[in-house]
């Protein structure tokens, strides 16, 4: 089996397929999953390597981007001018009129790009085009991060809903303003909850759980830079998560993790954890 991958990626490395794509070219919408390369998946990795142009944003990474075919024209969608970020509309501009042209596309999105990443929007934009599309799928940072850090995001005896969601608000606008979540369902104490960019609401958001009634000492993560070798993590509980926050200064990127699964984790508990769940099986 690994004798076969590797076939598959030294024939990629050296005779990168480079038959035309039709005119039309190709778009793919590639996962760069949470940040550590090695996380990328085969097909990722081979996109990269014949990829003409790539598109990518903030959350990609040197180690990531390194991976990329030498002679591909990288294009960086990110902040651009003063800290603004490039429009959306732009973006998929630039990828479109890219492929157009006949090339090979990569637009590469941190994580999964079709979780809080607007892989959607980027998809309808190809398909309007009448260009070939490809969705090709990452780990998403939650997932990156429980791997990490040794956390279960699920448990049989406490866990059997996971809720991934959005910390940023778009109709209130304003960074900070009140996610527009459904409480009582994320108040529940058997849901494990990863919050992706809730990192300017926590507090809004550790107020309304305990209001709807999750318990204020559910156990909490917060990851910062999940699977990179600057990777920070903060543990505390629902009552105090935004106070350890702040004190922390931990400024993004990162992810709430938020249950009972979570206080299973690392360390002797995580072994404890798995035992009891070899002995359940
Ligand atoms: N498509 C991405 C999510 C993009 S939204 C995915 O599937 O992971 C951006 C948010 O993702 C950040 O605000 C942060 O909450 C989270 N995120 C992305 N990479 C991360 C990382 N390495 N560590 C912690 N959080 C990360």
């Amino acid at each position: 089996m690994f004798e076969r991958i590797r076939h598959a990626i030294e024939k990629v490395v050296r005779h990168p397929r480079r038959e035309t794509i039709a005119s039309r070219g190709l778009i793919q919408l590639v996962g760069a999953g949470p940040g550590d390369p090695e996380l990328l998946t085969i097909k990722a990795f081979k996109a990269l390597q014949r990829a003409d142009v790539v598109l990518h944003d903030r959350l990609v990474g040197e180690g990531v981007l390194s991976l990329a075919r030498r002679g591909a024209e990288r294009i960086y969608v990110g902040k651009i001018g003063r800290g603004e970020s490039t429009p959306q509309q732009a973006i998929e501009a630039r990828m479109v009129a890219e492929a157009l042209k006949g090339k090979r596309v990569v637009r590469l999105k941190g994580g999964d790009p079709f979780v809080f990443g607007r892989g959607g929007e980027e998809l309808e934009a190809a398909r309007a085009a009448g260009i070939p599309v490809e969705v090709i799928p990452g780990v998403s940072a939650a997932l990156g991060a429980a791997a990490a850090l040794q956390i279960p995001l699920t448990h049989r005896d406490h866990a059997q809903t996971l809720i991934f969601a959005t910390g940023h608000c778009k109709e209130a606008g304003g960074l900070g303003a009140e996610p527009n979540l459904d409480w009582s369902t994320m108040a529940d104490p058997r849901a494990t909850l990863a919050i992706y960019m809730g990192i300017a609401t926590a507090g809004i958001i550790a107020e309304r759980l305990q209001a709807a009634g999750r318990d204020p000492a559910t156990p909490v993560a917060i990851v910062e830079n999940a699977t990179l070798p600057n990777q920070r993590v903060v543990r505390t509980r629902l009552e105090r998560m935004a106070n350890d926050l702040t004190r922390s200064g931990i400024a993004g990127p990162a992810l709430l993790l938020i249950g009972e699964a979570i206080e299973s984790a690392d360390g002797a508990d995580f072994a404890a954890y798995a035992a009891a769940t070899e002995k359940l099986d």
